[in-house]
């Protein structure tokens, strides 16, 4: 592409409100344009990246047998209310009403679509196990958007479901999705790593997280070189004291279900303390508390009641516990429940005593620890999460009535997995580890370009010739090239080829008439003279 007629709005200055390296470089190159908070254009050479990334997401999700599909960003609140998550979901759900006065969900992710769409067709273990994707454009009203593209309101989002009938179909669908993550995140160019993560609001049980390694990244990873183990931090302290297998029952894993949150918190202040941490529990109960009392629900040995311990029992179905922000890193992998920026919502399971004693033995991993499979040492790092795979099983199955006849003719819910990859966030997440102070340094396999021809002065008649001898060339050779061929100062010109960041700038200049050119990678700098002869080989 000739530059000159290409929209790449490139700025000099450091837009002020761009606390992260990505944001900031993502605008100043011309790439994405803000239109509204967390809300973003993807420029030409911003959207030439995405789709880079989308192909490499393509050719990885198709060579593990899923198909390709489009279901739509607009949806039916009637599926949303089938699985409750109308009301559970929160704020973050943008919701909207039609003409008619029906409500709609934005799509924020998609179970309740794709378990509508297959549930009729689906009606046979014959059919099963079935896996489908699809790249499509998510909604969520984060409370905080930021970072640019790390943290839109809207993004696109690769998500995938498959279907089975059994747990070993799941499983095997499950490592054949987090390969492929590896391979499409190591062809995007990323230092990541797949780490065991909690489940969250999402239900189900078995997850990994992918995180790229970022400082600006939200996350705490604890790894270490030596061995396979890699937790998000919160799951660190959970495994630690498990001590059977790893991600197993935890006390209060299994829970009855998700509730919205909704109406005055009433605190009635219960503080207790556990060896390893003051964790302050709220208890909010919006109907009479009856059932189970207080003590059956704590361990009372470990508490240490700073104020009146609320003598009215607590009913398991209705109230919900809140912890403090402090306890959240100790306690938060436990139990069900709602993480919101400033506190983290748990649902007591009716079945299952909330006894703090279980946490009593809880020993936290530390950077300098041997891992828990005593094969290294644990170092602590930031990451960006850039995808997650999730065993879901029959929790939308369930809510959504989605049978199959198994072989005696039973009917039974499907067994479901779900697989997500933040591809805008992606894009974020290679700027954080393909930069300098003076802009981009894409990797080969993203780069817009591949080539940057940068003609110093296009007005003197020999450079402008030997550009377009050689942009012809260059194209021929099966080259992506970005020719600027602007009438610009040679600064100008420099600087915006730093910002735009393609791995190899072909300069002509001064020495055109000796049909001699400079050379520069973008990560070196450094620039050598070559005759158009030596070209190629330099190049390839
Ligand atoms: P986070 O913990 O960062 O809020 P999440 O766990 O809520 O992310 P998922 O529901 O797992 O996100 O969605 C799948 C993927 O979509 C994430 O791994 C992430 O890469 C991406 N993603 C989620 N929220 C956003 C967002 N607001 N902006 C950009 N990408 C996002
Ligand atoms: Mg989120
Ligand atoms: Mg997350
Ligand atoms: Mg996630």
């Amino acid at each position: 592409m000739k530059q000159s007629q290409m929209f790449i709005p490139t700025m000099k200055e450091k837009p002020a409100d761009a606390e992260s390296a990505s944001h900031r470089l993502l605008l100043r190159g011309g790439f994405i344009r803000q239109n509204a908070a967390g809300i973003y254009s993807y420029l030409p050479l911003g959207y030439k990246i995405i789709k880079k990334i989308e192909t490499i997401i393509r050719e990885e999700m198709d060579g593990t047998g899923s198909q390709e599909l489009l279901m739509p960003a607009m949806q039916p609140a009637e599926l949303w209310h089938e699985t409750g998550r109308w009301d559970v979901y929160g704020p973050e759900l943008m919701r909207l009403k039609d003409r008619h006065g029906r409500y709609f969900a934005l799509g924020a992710t998609g179970e309740e679509l794709i378990t509508s769409l297959v549930r009729d067709f689906l009606n046979s273990y014959k059919k099963l196990p079935m896996s489908v994707y699809q790249i499509q454009t998510k909604f969520r009203d984060e409370k905080r958007p930021r970072f640019g593209l790390l943290r839109g309101r809207e993004f696109i989002m690769k998500d995938a479901y498959t279907f089975h009938d059994s747990a070993e179909s799941l499983d095997k669908a499950y490592w054949d999705m987090y390969h492929a993550y590896c391979r499409i995140f190591e062809r995007c160019g990323l230092k990541y790593r797949a780490v065991l993560a909690d489940s969250g609001a999402i239900g189900g049980k078995d997850t990994h997280e992918f995180q790229a390694l970022a400082d600006i990244g939200e996350d705490t990873i604890a790894y270490s070189d030596s061995s396979d183990y890699a937790a998000n931090l919160e799951m660190a302290a959970v495994l630690e004291t498990d001590g059977s297998e790893k991600g197993d029952s935890l006390p209060l894993e299994k829970v009855s279900g998700n509730q919205e949150i909704s109406g005055d918190i009433k605190i009635a202040a219960h503080w207790f303390k556990t060896r390893t941490d003051t964790v302050v529990v709220f208890i909010k109960a919006e109907d009479e508390i009856n059932d189970v009392k207080v003590k059956n629900v704590l361990n009372t040995d470990l508490i240490e009641p700073l104020e009146d311990v609320n003598p009215d029992p607590i009913n398991p179905e209705k109230d919900v516990l809140i912890f403090a922000d402090n306890a959240l890193k100790h306690l938060s992998r436990t139990a069900f429940y709602n993480k919101t920026e400033d506190a983290t919502y748990f649902h007591l399971d009716p079945d299952r005593d909330l006894s703090i004693q279980q946490y009593d033995d809880l020993r936290f991993i530390k950077e300098g620890d041997l891992s828990p499979d005593g094969q290294g040492i644990i170092k602590f790092a930031r990451g960006i999460e850039i995808g997650q795979v999730f065993k879901l099983g029959t929790k939308y199955s369930e809510a959504m009535n989605a049978t199959y006849l198994d072989a005696d003719g039973k009917a039974k819910p499907l067994i479901m997995g779900c697989y997500g990859i933040g591809v805008s966030r992606t894009l974020s997440a290679v700027c954080e580890q393909y930069h300098d102070d003076n802009g981009m340094i894409w990797p080969k396999s993203l780069a817009p370009f591949t080539i940057h021809l940068i003609t110093v002065n296009p007005k003197n008649e020999e450079q402008f010739k030997l550009s377009d001898q050689l942009y012809q060339q260059l194209l021929n050779q099966g080259y992506d090239v970005l020719w600027d061929d602007r009438r610009e100062r040679p600064g100008v010109k420099f600087a915006d080829s730093e910002l735009i960041g393609c791995p190899v700038q072909v300069i002509v200049g001064k020495k055109a008439a000796e049909n001699i050119i400079e050379l520069a990678a973008r990560r070196e700098k450094e620039r050598v003279e070559t005759s158009i002869s030596e070209m190629a080989s330099a190049i390839s």
